[in-house]
C-alpha cells in the first residue's frame, strides 16, 4: 500500500465501532417497525410515509414515484466528483409469519421475510452518515428506496421516472446489497466486480420443426430432441 493516500486505501470516512455502536440501537429499532408493517407490491404508503419521517431531518431533494411509492433523495457532496446510486428494496411476502417473535409482523399473511426491513434501516443509516460527512464527500449520492422488488418491475417505473439522473448526471454506478441466510457465514460481505444480483427473467424460444415420413426421418425437421436438450 505504499504510496497510497489514506483517501485512496478508503480510509477516513468510514465511522469508528463506538460510531457504529451509537448509531446501531436507532437503526435496530426502525427495523423492527419496518418489520411490524409489512406492505406488498408497487403501493406501500405506510413505509413510504415512516422512510420520509426518517429522511426529514437530512433536508435532502427528495422525489416521490409516481406511479409506485418509491422515495428518490440526493445527498450533495461539497467536491466534485462523480455520482453514485444507492439502493434498498422496500416491499414484503405474501407469507404468514408465526407471531410468537417479539416484534413479528401486524398484518395477516404478510412479513418481511425477504429482509428488505434490514435492507431499508441499512440505507436510512448509510444516509445519515453520508450526509454528516457530506463536506469531505466526492460526488453525489442517489439514495433509491424501491417498492416493487418481488415481480413488479419497481426498479424499471424508478428508472424511467429518472431515478438514474436524479442528481443532475446520470450515476457511474448502482449498489445494493442483499441479506441472506445459509450460504454465507454472519458477519461476511461476499461480492464481485461488475454486475451482480441481476434479476431472473423468462426467456420464450420458438422451435420451428418439419413433418416427414416415418420411413425417411432424415428429411424432417423433428423439435423433440432440440426441445428435450
Ligand atoms: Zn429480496
Amino acid at each position: 500500500m505504499g504510496g497510497m493516500t489514506s483517501r485512496e486505501r478508503g480510509e477516513g470516512m468510514g465511522p469508528t465501532d463506538e460510531q457504529l455502536q451509537e448509531a446501531m440501537g436507532d437503526l435496530v429499532s426502525l427495523r423492527r417497525d419496518l418489520h411490524r408493517h409489512p406492505e406488498l407490491g408497487l403501493q406501500l404508503p405506510w413505509t413510504q410515509q415512516r422512510l420520509l419521517a426518517e429522511l426529514e431531518p437530512l433536508g435532502l431533494e427528495t422525489t416521490l414515484g409516481k406511479s409506485s411509492t418509491s422515495i428518490t433523495a440526493v445527498i450533495r457532496g461539497k467536491r466534485r466528483g462523480r455520482s453514485v446510486l444507492l439502493r434498498a428494496d422496500m416491499d414484503a411476502l405474501p407469507v404468514q409469519e408465526d407471531p410468537a417473535l417479539e416484534f413479528a409482523s401486524e398484518e395477516a399473511g404478510r412479513m418481511h421475510a425477504c429482509g428488505h426491513d434490514l435492507h431499508m434501516a441499512a440505507l436510512i443509516g448509510a444516509a445519515r452518515w453520508l450526509h454528516a460527512r457530506r463536506d469531505e464527500l466526492e460526488g453525489d449520492v442517489v439514495l433509491m428506496l424501491q417498492p416493487g422488488e418481488e415481480g413488479y418491475d419497481g426498479a424499471g417505473r424508478m428508472i424511467s421516472e429518472g431515478v438514474l439522473e436524479a442528481a443532475g448526471q446520470r450515476v457511474e454506478a448502482a449498489y445494493g446489497l442483499h441479506v441472506i441466510s445459509g450460504p454465507v457465514p454472519a458477519g461476511l460481505i461476499a461480492t464481485k466486480a461488475g454486475p451482480v444480483m441481476s434479476a431472473s427473467d423468462g426467456l420464450i424460444v420458438t422451435v420451428h420443426g418439419r413433418g416427414g415420413h416415418g420411413s425417411s426421418p432424415h428429411r424432417a425437421a423433428d423439435p423433440v430432441p432440440v426441445m428435450g436438450r
